[in-house]
């Protein structure tokens, strides 16, 4: 459990202050869980803002006796309380594609975390391909931080807008999440190190995920999420996820209410806005899982 010297209350004792200086990350105790939390299956995942009974500050030891609700909550890697998913793609080297954009998108969106896109490697194109980006990127709904990992440019916006939240990184594989994770936590091979010896146990297993402090503030996993995005939604709500669709429907109505958008009669969604043939080849997506979780019941 890390502990939030701002947030938490932390005597000003001499164990307390021991403690902290037993620890590279500030206030730090390893905690179990409460046998009434075991009984009733309630886990801890990392981002969990728990309470804390009984804490041994010399030994650095604690008991979880209760996890607060979750403002969000992420599977794949477990994290609560996200705040962003900081959807990475490249401009080239690999170039974006932007039906595979879109689906990682429209997945981003029905987390109902908020999305940051960044569009990395900008040292490979022209200003004008990148200005090209953005304003197409701007037509979809969304703004985009242009950076580059290897040329260092745009990572101050970056880090600002990391500042004071817990992100996750998404994104395909070439695209250089690990390489912007290495930059932003200059130390986190080091940090990895010092964890594994003093926690223990793998950061190797496949399920680890942990939250690295940022020079800037903030909070970042070091595991990516999604990156193979399948979109298991309702079609009904599909059109949600789209910006596009919102801003139609925010000042007219189709004459259905369930309209989905397609062939139906007098709808305001329907329309030349480029990524309508996503929503299309989405939405049959949607009902064809939906189709299957009917037959599984
Ligand atoms: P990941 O699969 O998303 O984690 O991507 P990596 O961080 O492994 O990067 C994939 C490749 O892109 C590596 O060869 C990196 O050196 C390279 N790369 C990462 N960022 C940049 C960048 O900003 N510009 C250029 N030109 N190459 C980059
Ligand atoms: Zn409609």
């Amino acid at each position: 459990v890390r502990l939030d010297a701002n947030q938490d209350r932390i005597p000003e004792t001499d164990d307390a202050n021991q403690a902290r200086e037993n620890s590279a990350f500030g206030y730090f105790l390893l905690c179990t869980r409460r046998a009434r939390l075991k009984k009733i299956g309630q886990q801890v995942i990392v981002g969990d803002r728990v309470e804390i009974e009984e804490p041994d500050w010399a030994g650095g030891r604690g008991a979880i006796a209760q996890v607060l609700p979750r403002q969000t909550q992420l599977d794949r890697p477990p994290i609560a309380n996200t705040d962003q998913i900081l959807l990475v793609f490249a401009l080239a080297d690999p170039p974006i594609e932007p039906y595979q954009l879109s689906r990682f998108l429209v997945k981003a969106e029905l987390t109902g975390i908020d999305v940051c896109l960044c569009l990395n490697k900008s040292d490979l194109v022209t200003q004008l391909e990148q200005q090209q980006w953005r304003d197409r990127l701007h037509e979809w709904g969304y703004q985009s931080l242009l950076i580059s990992a290897y040329a260092h440019t745009g990572l101050e916006q970056l880090y600002n807008q990391l500042a004071n939240k817990i992100t996750v990184f998404a994104g395909p594989s070439g695209v250089g999440k690990s390489s912007l994770i290495n930059y932003l936590i200059p130390d986190i091979n080091t940090r990895v190190g010092e964890v594994s010896g003093k926690l223990s146990r793998g950061r190797h297993t496949t399920r680890h995920v942990e939250l690295f402090e940022l020079p800037g503030g903030g909070l970042l996993a070091d595991t990516p999420g999604f990156n193979q995005p399948d979109i298991d939604c309702t079609p009904e709500e599909l059109a949600d996820y789209f910006p596009e669709a919102q801003q139609r429907l925010a000042t007219q109505r189709c004459q259905f209410n369930d309209c989905l958008h397609r062939d139906e009669p007098n709808c305001v969604v329907r329309g030349d806005w480029e990524r309508y043939e996503h929503y299309l080849d989405f939405l049959e997506e949607a009902i064809v899982t939906q189709a299957h979780l009917h037959q599984q019941g």
